[in-house]
């Protein structure tokens, strides 16, 4: 099987956490990724790390995409930032809204990431492909499921030309979410992001906050596998597995792997799956 692959990674925040990095990104190359990404803080910390983690990995020969949130920016800050990715030999952006550590108040002159993917086709029309995020689960802000539609929709009319999803393990949900955003004549790829679990506190809490849904079952065996970290990863390879094996059968376009800077699950999974 050849499918699209795409890789997440963070900025590191220490010399060993990008040394790591380095030596993980050397296995995942195997995997022929169509890129690689790299997030960005919109609180400010892993800004700059961004910069340095995709330049390294356009370096290593493989194509990258800086993640680029807008809140708290100004037109100014994005117009400069945007300058240095291309003169950078940078293609392609994953652009987003982003989320403030709390106590920063919203600010900045963006307000939404369509606002964001707006300004990136104004300032420099065509040069980038330009990623969204995109909520098969419905994002924890959005009014209601079909005010997120719409929002995923304004993104694409103001020019991005795919979107990423946020992870989830129900391949319905997915399925449901394209299928509503083509009655609606959406055609842009939505690639959907797939988390691999590899620990069991941590993916429980991350997934609270961001309003991904970890069903009772899988919830339920993780937890009563306690500190018993190879009984979690192999129960979650299978269940990751069996959900890649699920979304490509049905058509999914590609898979983006939310790697946690690790290179283990996510090269077990494409393996399983003959990637
Ligand atoms: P938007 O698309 O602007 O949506 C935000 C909320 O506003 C939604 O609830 C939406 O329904 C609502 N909305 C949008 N437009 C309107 C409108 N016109 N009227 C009313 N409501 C509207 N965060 C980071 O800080 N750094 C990263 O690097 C990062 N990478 C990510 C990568 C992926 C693939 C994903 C899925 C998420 C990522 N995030 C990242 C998290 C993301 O920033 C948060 O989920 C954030 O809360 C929303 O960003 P967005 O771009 O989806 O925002």
């Amino acid at each position: 099987m050849k499918l699209p692959i795409s890789l997440e990674f963070f900025p590191p925040k220490t010399a060993e956490g990008a040394e790591k990095l380095r030596a993980a990104r050397q296995k995942l190359y195997a995997l022929k990724p169509e890129f690689c990404s790299v997030t960005f803080g919109a609180g400010g910390s892993t800004q700059e790390g961004t910069l340095t983690a995709v330049t390294e990995i356009l370096a290593e020969g493989c194509p990258a995409a800086p993640h680029l949130s807008c809140i708290g920016q100004t037109r100014e800050s994005i117009r400069e930032r945007l300058a240095a990715y291309s003169a950078a030999g940078i293609r392609r952006i994953v652009a987003l809204r982003g989320d403030l550590p709390s106590g920063y108040g919203l600010g900045g002159e963006f307000r939404y990431a369509s606002d964001l993917v707006a300004f990136v086709r104004s300032e420099t029309g065509k040069h980038f492909h330009v990623e969204v995020a995109a909520y098969p689960e419905t994002h924890p802000q959005a009014k209601s499921p079909l005010s997120d539609i719409d929002a995923f929709i304004a993104k694409v009319e103001a020019g991005a030309d795919s979107g990423i999803t946020q992870y989830f393990y129900n391949a319905d949900a997915y399925f449901r979410y394209v299928d509503d955003l083509a009655a609606r004549g959406v055609r842009v790829p939505i690639v959907p992001g797939v988390m691999p679990i590899i620990s069991s506190t941590q993916l429980i809490r991350f997934s609270e906050n961001c309003g991904a849904e970890i069903p009772r079952w899988i919830r339920m065996r993780l937890q009563s596998f306690g500190d018993d970290t190879a009984s979690i990863r192999a129960f979650g390879l299978d269940v990751v597995s069996q959900l890649c094996e699920r979304l490509v059968k049905g058509g999914a376009p590609g898979l983006h792997f939310y790697t946690m800077n690790q290179s283990a699950a996510t090269v077990e999974l494409c393996r399983r799956m003959g990637a």
